[in-house]
């Protein structure tokens, strides 16, 4: 039997269906993979991006290994200036016809030198400092003044939208703050008036009692299956502790971040193949005070359906396998080899 299912946070409808034993490669042809090289992301290219914004080696090296450059393509550039009498974009009501000029920033996180595709396929330290770039953008980002929200994004295989195979993510520093994130820092002080706790909290504490849409549970984060999943093996990291900016966590805690996300992705890909996905970081909005009932997280969207005529007339996603069963496959994929132990 089916259900109807709502999601606490973006108040998204979802309907589950009861395909309990679908496997990620019952659902699409995997991807083809490893374009071939030369590319403009491999060390030895760097010619071929623009400078450098800031890049991270391994300590006493002079080799990168994470290396941060301005997008080539931009969606959003500083060059354009941002109006001072509109509204802010992206979140607030603008007058019919007005033109407000694409301002903002758009890096790219190139996150290994060596051509692999996925970040499952990042040593210990590429994966530790990816993350730790992603939160020095976004203080450094912040530090400017002129943007109001950092949107951190990954797309992985031609089905998620990537166009260079090389690992990598991306980086949109945007004036305004967008409708997704406004609408989960609304159901967060919703929640947080009427019953005097974090909905974070409520949801975190009921995943681990209850158990079965659980993956994995760290000193400081979880990773499960959100109750109302979009997709097929869709997975939520986020803190266990209230931490609304992405920004504040500590060094000692990334390693564990990006160890727990290379785990998950590696699960999936273990699971069915290697499935195309998108990531998507979530964090506080800069010029909010920091409120203690939002944590941020981050979405893991695996492409294994297709975005189809209901989901864009209706806004309501059909998922057909269960996060319950999801977690369980997840749950009982094989150990990961040991590309953790791979040095650099
Ligand atoms: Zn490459
Ligand atoms: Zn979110």
């Amino acid at each position: 039997m089916s259900e109807y299912r709502q999601d606490p946070l973006s108040r998204r409808w979802v309907i589950i269906g009861s395909d309990r034993a679908a496997r990620p490669n019952e659902f699409v042809e995997e991807p083809v993979r490893r374009q071939p090289v030369p590319c403009p992301f491999c060390a030895g290219n760097e010619d071929e991006t623009p400078e450098a914004v800031a890049s991270y080696s391994a300590p006493g090296t002079p080799n990168w290994l994470v290396r941060i450059v301005p997008n080539k393509y931009p969606a959003v550039t500083t060059d354009e200036a941002l109006c001072p009498k509109c509204p802010p974009p992206l979140g607030s009501m603008s007058p019919q016809d007005e033109t407000i000029a694409a301002f903002g920033c758009h890096e790219v996180i190139i996150e290994s030198p060596r051509h692999v595709a996925s970040l499952s396929e990042l040593t210990l330290a590429e994966a530790e400092l990816v993350f730790r770039a992603y939160r020095d953008r976004i203080a450094a980002l912040k530090a400017t003044g002129q943007f109001r929200y950092v949107q951190i994004f990954k797309n992985v295989g031609p089905q998620a939208g990537a166009s260079l195979e090389h690992v990598h993510s991306q980086l949109v520093a945007l004036p305004g703050v967008p409708d997704v994130v406004t609408q989960e820092l609304a159901s967060c002080r919703e929640y947080f008036a009427e019953h005097h706790r974090p909905l974070f909290s409520n949801l975190i504490e009921r995943e681990l009692a209850a158990g079965q849409r659980i993956l994995a549970q760290t000193d400081h984060f979880v990773a499960f299956c959100p109750f109302a999943s979009r997709f097929p093996y869709e997975v939520c990291i986020a803190p266990l502790a209230s931490q609304p900016t992405f920004e504040a966590t500590q060094t000692g805690e990334l390693g564990e971040l990006s160890r727990l996300a290379g785990d998950v992705i590696g699960r999936i890909e273990r699971t069915g193949g290697h499935v195309a996905y998108n990531c998507v970081l979530h964090t506080q909005p800069f010029d909010t005070s920091p409120h203690d009932h939002y944590h941020w997280h981050i979405e893991i969207i695996p492409r294994l359906t297709k975005v189809a005529g209901f989901e864009w007339g209706t806004g309501c996603f059909i998922n057909p396998l269960p996060p319950e069963a999801a977690a369980a496959h997840l749950r009982s994929s094989p150990v990961a080899e040991s590309r953790f132990d791979r040095s650099v």
